[in-house]
């Protein structure tokens, strides 16, 4: 600033001096006083120069190299650079934070849309177009509700009441798949709505589930409670004789033992999906299992059909191959047992069962239960493994079933990485297989030494 200031008075002094050398002698303090103004002119003419000049760099958006070094012009257009490049860095930092924040926003679960005052889309991430079949080319700035024409969504945009969402059918909803989205709107900033969206499709059949199991089972426990408790009644205040109190006596212990089973395979079922996967460490003989099914599989076709009633039920037991399975053995004999019990209480008096063993040549072990029972209708065999689902509903009850046997075997079989396959004719007959993969299929260590001799 001071060199400045030098550099103006010297620029006057030349001036006068210029200015009194060319006027004539009597005119010298008038031309001293047209220099320096002439000086001051050219100073002031330089100025506004040099200014026009910063003013067009600084128009021109492109702050790479500077029109001055030095001077005072020099220190404005360097201070004008740094300002600029501060700038630019803070508009980099926020873009970068913007861009991080719907990043995140894109990488959520739940659909997010911000909304405008206006309730114009502003933004919306991927789960939100899927949940709406939004388009980010077609439908920014369109209106959410003119998209969402649902009157449950236009009801609750405009009641205006934000403490609560809403549950709207997704745009992928059809009849036979429901897509069900719970819907919240947010307020923030000025008039702005943060719409959220999360799909309960899921969370809802579940709870449907829960309420339908809680049902069955209740309903499951009412009936024989109901009976025992008339038997109750009976036994207290008719007076019976030893007969017929005996016969009371034998309805009442069958409708106790019909809940047991009932409680037993509630307790089984819950413990198979509470417990971890079973270990491939253990080893179980499969000749054993099918000596232990055997002997249980008779023994129940003998109960239900007794000899007065009619021609027995001819059991077929082949014998065992001679390899082992991994796994939990009480869970392993629990599955194959139901199966076989199904096939003896669903064939009718002098009908045929045979249960076996096949070894597939990939070394998958199979073990399948034949019966020429009813046979199930095709509509049926995909639904036989829900919880309580009964084609033959008094059959099933006649004979002491709960409903959760196949639920059973498909839970364990699904455990042990088997498949369980169902196959029945109407009227011929049914097969129910459990494929074992061979991973937990091994040959009984003698038999490949007694093999090889
Ligand atoms: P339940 O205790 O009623 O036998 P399951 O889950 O074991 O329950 O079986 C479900 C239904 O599948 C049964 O109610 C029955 O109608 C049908 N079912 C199962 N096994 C057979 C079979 N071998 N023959 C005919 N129907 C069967």
């Amino acid at each position: 600033m001071f060199l400045r200031f030098v550099f103006f008075l010297l620029l006057q002094f030349l001036g006068a001096v210029a200015g009194a050398l060319v006027f004539p002698e009597a005119l010298r303090i008038r031309g001293a006083l047209v220099g320096m103004l002439t000086a001051g002119l050219v100073w002031v003419l330089l100025d506004f120069s040099r200014g026009l000049k910063l003013l067009q760099w600084i128009r021109r958006d492109d702050f790479s190299s500077q029109p001055f070094r030095h001077g005072l012009w020099g220190e404005l257009a360097e201070r004008v650079r740094r300002l600029v490049r501060v700038r630019e860095h803070q508009i980099e930092d926020s873009e970068t934070r913007l861009h991080d924040f719907l990043s995140a926003l894109q990488a959520s679960p739940n659909g997010v849309v911000l909304l405008d005052a206006q309730a114009r889309i502003e933004w919306f991430n991927q789960t939100a177009a899927g949940h709406f079949g939004l388009d980010s080319q077609r439908d920014l700035q369109q209106h959410f509700g003119n998209l969402v024409r649902d009157p449950t969504y236009a009801a609750y945009a405009l009641e205006a009441d934000f403490t609560h969402g809403v549950t709207l059918p997704g745009r992928q909803s059809t009849a036979s798949r429901p897509v069900r989205l719970s819907v919240n709107l947010h307020p923030y900033g000025q008039g702005r709505l943060l719409l959220l969206s999360r799909d309960i499709t899921m969370f809802e059949q579940a709870e449907a589930m829960r309420r339908d199991f809680v049902a069955n089972v209740s309903h499951e426990i009412r009936t024989p409670l109901t009976v025992l408790s008339g038997f109750v009644e009976t036994l207290q205040t008719l007076p019976l004789d030893a007969t017929e109190r005996a016969r009371y006596l034998d309805l009442m212990a069958q409708q106790a033992e019909r809940m047991q089973s009932l409680v037993s395979d509630l307790l089984m079922l819950s413990r198979l999906e509470g417990s971890p996967l079973p270990g491939e460490g253990e080893w179980h003989s499969v000749t054993s299992l099918t000596t232990q099914l055997e002997q249980e599989g008779r023994a129940l076709s003998a109960v239900l059909n007794p000899p007065m009633t009619g021609p027995a039920q001819a059991l077929h037991f082949e014998a065992a191959l001679p390899v082992e399975l991994s796994g939990m053995v009480s869970e392993l004999y629990s599955a194959l047992s139901n199966l076989v019990s199904n096939a003896v209480r669903y064939t009718p008096a002098g009908g045929e069962v045979r249960c076996g063993w096949i070894e597939h040549g990939d070394g998958r072990t199979e073990f399948y239960v034949q019966d020429s029972g009813p046979g199930i209708a095709f509509e049926h065999i995909p639904r036989l493994t829900e919880r309580f689902y009964r084609v033959d509903r008094s059959r099933s009850r006649d004979t002491g079933g709960t409903g959760l046997g196949l639920a059973i075997v498909k839970h364990v079989a699904q455990r042990h990485g088997a498949e369980l396959k169902i196959e029945s004719t109407l009227g011929k007959g049914s097969r129910f297989a459990i494929i074992f993969p061979a991973s937990r299929v091994r040959r009984i260590p003698q038999a490949v030494a007694a093999e090889a001799v």
